[in-house]
């Protein structure tokens, strides 16, 4: 079975002629195709602060744990106390026997909860017993004012390495916000960005189509796919970028999982398609009329509309053109 691309049912839903002499055109890469590059080299950097950002926030969390956990450690080198040290006895035993409880209970807890945050609350709840043992000890212990003091100088280091990350951080959330709203684009995560090479390629077996979606994003509500489409702006959502969408959609369905929706993009202004049965059902259809016209080898104009033919990048080689 001769795969489809979702770019041939773009071309098909516009004029089946046009997709019929589309099929002997050399590739070449047109002002729109350099655009979509653009675009994705911006997805591209917009997924990249994205993560950066992550990985910065939790550096200056750690970062700043470390410099407190170091400064109280030293303060309590410089002041002797038995009573703190022994509520800090009671207190770390008091989180080590709740680390205990979501260790005893893991498992059915990890039924309702994700299993990664009882993890982490695991290890929250075990490190800070441990800290507060560590102060345990060190209050009870006589002064030693030079280790104290060297420990509030490491602090201090610590806390102006945070700083500097704290500065990436925020340099991250300014680049992240200002191509978030160059893109307009919905609130997730990139997990796909079409940059003509080396993305992997859609396919969808059981319908035999394949494509690229220019970036697919993993919102709340699901996997959305998202199509570019450059040059003028229509007055509404043309009918044969829909069914473009739809078979990206279809190929996230395959791939992923049912999308509830699929962006179409022109310039500034963005259309929502929901995905729903019956437009796959005209999607479907469209697959079935391109085989038969490839087997059969007979293809031509389906429409009247002189306009068409005058937007129609095939017009100078077209037979049936009507201007
Ligand atoms: S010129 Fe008109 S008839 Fe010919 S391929 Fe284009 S849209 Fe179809």
């Amino acid at each position: 079975m001769e795969y489809i691309s979702a770019g041939d049912i773009e071309k098909y839903s516009y004029c089946p002629l046009s997709w019929w002499l589309s099929r002997k055109e050399r590739h070449k890469e047109s002002a729109g195709v350099k655009k979509h590059r653009e675009i994705s080299e911006k997805a591209r950097e917009y997924q990249k602060s994205a993560t950066e950002k992550k990985k910065f926030e939790n550096v200056v969390l750690y970062y700043s744990f470390a410099a407190t956990v170091i400064a109280l450690v030293g303060i309590s080198f410089i002041y002797s106390s038995p009573v703190l040290s022994r509520v800090f006895i009671v207190v770390s035993l008091l989180w080590l026997l709740v680390a205990i409880y979501i260790l005893w209970r893991y498992e059915k807890y990890a039924l309702i909860w994700n299993r990664k945050i009882m993890e982490r609350m695991m290890v929250v709840f075990s490190l800070v017993a441990t800290v507060f043992s560590i102060f345990a000890v060190t209050f009870f212990l006589p002064p030693a004012y030079m280790l104290g003091y060297a420990l509030e100088i490491a602090s201090l280091i610590w806390l102006i390495v945070a700083t500097y990350f704290l500065n990436l951080t925020l340099r991250n959330e300014l680049k992240y916000n200002e191509i978030k709203k160059e893109l307009q684009l919905p609130d997730g995560e990139i997990v796909y960005v079409d940059d003509l090479e080396k993305s992997p390629i859609l396919k969808s077996e059981k319908y035999g189509i394949w494509g690229r979606p220019d970036l697919l994003i993993k919102t709340k509500s699901g996997y959305v796919p998202v199509e570019i489409k450059t040059g003028r702006i229509p007055k509404g959502p043309l009918f044969s970028h829909i069914m473009q969408l739809t078979a990206y959609m279809l190929l996230v369905e395959e791939n992923y999982e049912t999308p509830p929706y699929g962006i179409l993009k022109y310039g500034p202004v963005i259309y929502k398609i929901d995905y729903d049965e019956d437009l796959k059902k005209i999607l479907l259809s469209k697959i079935k009329e391109m085989r038969v016209a490839i087997m059969t080898g007979e293809v031509h104009r389906n429409h009247h509309r002189p306009g068409k033919c005058a937007h129609c990048s095939r017009r100078d080689i077209c037979p049936e053109r009507l201007s």
